[in-house]
């Protein structure tokens, strides 16, 4: 019974409001060019989508029993991993941007806490057990719909770490002068490496949150394609001296 309560509740939630269904957004807004239907089927009843827009933003809606399926930005979750001075980077083994370095980062899975994610990534795709330390860097890039959130951490025992395939072909301690620059995979990685290694030598980190803009069209790490705007930058207590 209460799980069908919360179906029936999770059905209307994705039921557009009768006024606004197949509307054309707010009077006098330019309403956005029509993207490129990414689905075509309901995962509710199978029908048909089809793209309407019915609040100013283009939707997929089901045209037998209405679904609204909402498509919302993903968030990718990772790791700055530190040991003896030195940054874990892994090489990537599949597409896109495979052979190129980054830091052990994916998807958050539904149900997991996103420390937990980053965690896992790392375990994934470097074989490394860590300690997460805190939050570093909090990147939204709507070009592409993403959000990047990479923790600071610490490998943790047994301080061991291996490239596991497929994910990765190697996996690999830099020290910060040793960083591949021009072999990174993505622009969110550049920019966050290049804060750390900053942060390194002034020996203090800070949390770092702004918006990657992308010029469109550009590749995930193109040189001069994107940049790093309206950037804060929150200062983290030192630590306390110990007593
Ligand atoms: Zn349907």
């Amino acid at each position: 019974m209460q799980q069908q309560l919360e179906q029936q509740q999770q059905r209307r939630q994705h039921q557009l409001p009768a006024a606004a269904a197949g509307e054309g957004g707010p009077a006098g807004a330019e309403p956005p060019p029509k993207p490129k239907q990414q689905f075509k089927f309901c995962r509710m009843c199978g029908g048909a989508l089809e793209l309407v827009l019915p609040d100013g933003n283009w939707r997929h809606v089901c045209t037998q029993c209405q679904y609204v399926d909402y498509q919302n930005p993903r968030m990718v979750v990772g790791t700055i991993v530190q040991h003896e001075g030195r940054i874990l980077l892994c090489r990537r083994g599949i597409e896109p941007q495979r052979g190129l370095w980054t830091v052990p980062a994916g998807y958050l899975e539904c149900g997991e806490s996103s420390a937990a994610g980053a965690a896992r990534e790392t375990l994934e795709e470097a074989g490394a057990q860590v300690h997460i330390d805190a939050p570093y860097v909090m990147f939204d890039i709507p070009q592409i719909s993403q959000i990047y959130l990479l923790f600071r951490a610490r490998l943790a025992p047994p301080f061991t770490f291996a490239a596991r395939e497929p994910e990765s072909l190697e996996a690999a301690l830099f020290r910060p002068e040793d960083i591949p620059w021009d072999s990174l995979a993505f622009s969110s990685v550049s920019i966050a490496l290049k804060h750390y290694v900053q942060d390194l030598e002034r020996g203090s980190f800070s949390v770092h949150q702004g918006v990657i803009q992308k010029q469109p069209g550009s590749g995930p790490n193109e040189p001069g394609s994107f940049q790093l705007v309206d950037h804060v930058q929150l200062d983290t207590p030192a630590p306390a001296p110990s007593r």
